[in-house]
């Protein structure tokens, strides 16, 4: 069933205070196109479109990333990179790992939670069609860290690790990424449970970029020293 425009603005009335971002106006559009979140700096306004055909849990989504905004003061957490010079795989790359930040902090409300669990069983079992080996790489370390330290203990199943080791398995075969590199990305991993809903910026971004050089490295994607550049240029107003 669709949701209209009147359900989102009586939900957005309802939570607003529970997820502290009561003072925030949003604009809502329905729009065929994907969901996604964007702010108007010369209306003051954040604008969530979303998708016609979307679920309650994307929109709860664009709202996390306005609470991961308030709580940081990094604008870029909410509002995609505008500056020219970006290159979007990176972007792509950067979007999954501010994700998992976002749905931590949406995920831990507890009638939210139940959304969340049942969005990750559809983003884990979803056949995808990446356009690279690096972004798909990025949507397998952050399917497996959403699973270990967003998705709670007792909803852990032998079906959802079938899910994650097949993906796996079938990127390692189809891609040249050396399989022990890909398993030394998994222990930075756990830095994530510390941060996971901290305010700091400053710490979210270094993961972000520590995540993000791996993940590049491992797919054989662009130096270091582009990335980190990148990653400087995303998030230059917020360092
Ligand atoms: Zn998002």
């Amino acid at each position: 069933m669709k949701i209209s425009k009147k359900e989102l603005n009586e939900i957005l009335n309802l939570y607003k205070e529970k997820l502290s971002i009561k003072e925030v106006s949003i604009r809502i559009q329905i729009t065929s196109n994907s969901t996604s979140i964007y702010f108007d700096e010369s209306k003051d306004e954040y604008c969530i479109k979303f998708n016609e055909s979307g679920k309650i849990f994307d929109f709860f989504h664009e709202l996390g990333h306005i609470l991961l905004t308030k709580k940081t003061g990094c604008l870029i957490f909410s509002s995609p990179p505008t500056s020219a010079g970006i290159n979007n795989e990176i972007i792509k790359i950067l979007d999954y790992l501010i994700n998992l930040f976002v749905n931590s902090n949406i995920s831990r409300i507890e009638e939210i939670y139940p959304l969340y669990e049942a969005f990750f069983k559809d983003f884990i079992s979803f056949r995808y069609r990446f356009k690279s080996t690096s972004e798909e790489l990025a949507f397998n370390i952050c399917a497996n860290t959403e699973y270990l330290f967003n998705l709670r203990p007792s909803d852990h199943s032998i079906e959802l690790i079938k899910y994650l080791a097949l993906h796996k398995e079938s990127l390692l075969q189809r891609s040249s990424i050396p399989r022990q590199q890909y398993e030394n990305i998994l222990p930075y991993l756990s830095q994530f449970r510390e941060i996971k809903y901290s305010n700091d910026a400053q710490k979210i971004i270094n993961f972000i970029q520590q995540i993000s050089c791996k993940i590049c490295e491992v797919s054989n994607y662009k130096d270091k020293n582009y990335i980190n550049n990148q990653v400087r240029m995303v998030f230059s107003d917020c360092l």
